[in-house]
């Protein structure tokens, strides 16, 4: 019989876990609070959706841990990520500087693309479910990955509960601080389109 997993959270890294369980032959059930899937992606990149960069390179990360980075990245280079995105129709545009977008220039087909790929591997999503109970969770489940994100982004369903359910499994967090934020300025000179 065929293992459960679920996963907490229809964010990139839920969806894409989603993915990859069901193409292993796993029952995969996604749970996401919000009322849709992948909120954050649609706003990523100013809708466009800046999903990728070809020259990714561990020293564009900052970590206590860069042997992981180097880790993930030779474990999933860009190349395997376009090659992925090819197969299930979604067409990248890499532009000189390394970054990548979709060739539609819209998060929203990203979304498209990955929910009915998912949807068509079996994958079931319950959105409006909001999970508070990780161990209940994981005597229903054979397996449970928790994608919940960061704090990042509270409208869009950011907040601190993957930390919260690591502790209740004894794991400790290094506390995190936002690295990429929103400049408000007061200067009647300067347009909004000019600072971003
Ligand atoms: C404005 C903005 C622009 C960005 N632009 C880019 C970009 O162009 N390129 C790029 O690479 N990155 C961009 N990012 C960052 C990128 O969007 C995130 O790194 C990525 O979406 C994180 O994915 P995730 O799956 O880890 O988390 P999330 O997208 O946060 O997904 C986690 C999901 O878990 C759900 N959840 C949380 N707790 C629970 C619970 N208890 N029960 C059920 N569901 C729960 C949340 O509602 C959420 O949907 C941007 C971020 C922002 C905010």
């Amino acid at each position: 019989m065929s293992k459960e997993v679920s996963i907490v959270g229809a964010g990139a890294s839920g969806i894409f876990s989603a993915i990859l369980c069901a193409k292993a032959g796993l029952n995969v059930t996604v749970y996401e609070q919000n009322t849709k899937i992948a909120k954050k992606i649609l706003v990523s990149g100013n809708g466009r959706c800046n999903i990728s960069n070809k020259n990714l390179s561990s020293s564009d990360f900052y970590s206590q841990n860069p042997s992981f980075v180097e880790f993930a990245l030779q474990s999933f280079p860009f190349n395997s990520f376009e090659k992925f995105c090819n197969e299930i129709g979604l067409f990248l545009n890499v532009l000189d500087d390394g970054r990548a977008y979709p060739h539609s220039n819209e998060a929203k087909s990203v979304v498209k693309i990955f929910e009915d790929y998912a949807l068509s591997l079996g994958v079931v999503f319950h959105t409006n479910t909001d999970i508070t109970d990780i161990k209940k969770l994981l005597k229903e489940s054979d397996a449970v990955i928790v994608a919940t994100g960061s704090r990042a982004g509270e409208h869009l369903g950011g907040n601190a509960d993957g930390e919260e359910f690591a502790k209740e499994f004894g794991h400790t967090s290094i506390p995190a601080y936002p690295s990429l934020v929103q400049l408000h300025l007061n200067f009647k000179h300067c347009k909004k389109d000019e600072v971003e």
